[in-house]
């Protein structure tokens, strides 16, 4: 008997001894469950794949995301934990992507160089942005077949189907490892936006086929259904610029009212060929210039061509049975100083894997005596 109560009692006191550890392990300083994720982004690079001028058939080591990619993979060294996104606006703007569209075309089963470049880079999801309809319908779904990750917007919609034109959001499902190396699934909501001036910028490409609806109020339709769908956090691909002017639906620059949705923790801007955070932004209310905070939302804008990465830090503990965002932070990186001298090294395989259409071009050029 007394052996038995000695054992029953020795049991008690393990238990007992394991469940504070337990507690003091949740409770204590350790921060195991403690993540840092950095989010990556491109936006407007205008079809500048390669430093160079076509206008001056030169190099320009202040454009291109040959040079960007190069920061890309130093920020993915840096951190165990990123994500790349594209912003939009890739398409069209230099005459590369004028060649491929109006000149040569598509060879078939041939991938357009730039979704070839976000494919080798691994984009996360890429935003599609006022320009891309610049070619016409046709001609983006048939470039668009050559991109692997998921190609958002969620403010256009069909005439024909009264439905999203493309993927409105998506829930990407990673695993995030902790600062103790232990993952955890984390779900990204990512959303995508552009202005609804499209409608008049692009009227013969897009009349008749398709509408676009107020970005914010678009948004607040959809985030709620992203948060349903489980989403810990909540990205917006915001193809628009920031401004605070008073808000209307038909705004061009509605970042400044997308930090306002509660649900959305994340804005990636572009449209504007600004940098955020950056000096052009003194003034913008509630804002922190120095940590890149809008209404306590990190936003980044990376100007545009591939000129700049955009990068937002991110640390998140598990609170209250949810991943909250404990620290935020968002700047930029250039990829030349402002006399234009490169500050990194071109990404050789990116080089030679768009190289063969750049050729084309630059002969085209060429042959026209331009
Ligand atoms: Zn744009």
């Amino acid at each position: 008997m007394k052996a038995k109560l000695i054992l029953f009692l020795s049991l008690l006191i393990v238990f007992f001894t394991m469940t504070s550890t337990t507690f003091a392990a949740e409770a204590g300083p350790a921060r195991r469950d403690l993540i840092h994720l950095r989010i990556l982004e491109t936006t407007d690079l205008h079809s500048d794949l390669m430093n160079y001028d076509y206008y001056q058939t030169k190099v320009d080591n202040r454009i291109g995301l040959v040079k960007t990619a190069t920061l890309i993979k130093e920020a993915r060294k840096e951190s165990k934990n990123t994500l790349l996104f594209d912003d939009g606006d890739h398409l069209k703007g230099n005459p590369l992507g004028e060649y491929l569209a109006r000149i040569r075309g598509m060879h078939k089963g041939k991938i357009h160089p730039v979704y070839r470049a976000f494919n080798y880079l691994k984009y996360d999801a890429i935003a599609i942005g006022n320009h891309e309809f610049n070619y016409g319908l046709g001609f983006l779904k048939t470039a668009l077949k050559g991109a692997k990750m998921p190609v958002l917007n969620a403010n256009v919609y069909s005439v024909k189907t009264n439905k999203p034109y493309f993927k409105p959001y998506t829930i990407l499902k990673r695993n995030i490892v902790d600062q103790s190396g232990i993952p955890h699934e984390i779900k990204i909501g990512v959303i995508a936006l552009m202005p609804t001036h499209i409608m008049k910028w692009d009227k013969s490409n897009l009349e008749g086929k398709v509408f676009a609806n107020p970005m914010v109020e678009t948004a607040k339709k959809y985030v709620p259904r992203i948060k349903a769908e489980g989403a810990d956090i909540i990205i917006a691909l915001a193809h628009t610029g920031i401004s605070s002017q008073p808000y209307h639906p038909d705004t061009e620059n509605a970042v400044y009212y997308l930090t306002q949705i509660p649900e959305i923790n994340v804005v990636l801007a572009g449209h504007s060929h600004s940098v955020f955070p950056g000096p052009v932004y003194e003034g913008l209310p509630n804002t922190d210039l120095e940590t890149g905070i809008i209404n306590g939302k990190p936003v980044v804008m990376a100007a545009a061509f591939g000129s700049r990465l955009g990068i937002i830090d991110l640390q998140l503990s598990h609170q209250a049975g949810k991943w909250q965002i404990v620290s935020q932070k968002s700047y930029t990186k250039p990829i030349a100083d402002e006399t234009g001298r490169s500050l990194v090294k071109t990404d050789k395989s990116l080089y030679n894997l768009v190289k063969e259409e750049h050729e084309e071009t630059v002969d085209f050029i060429k042959k026209l005596g331009l």
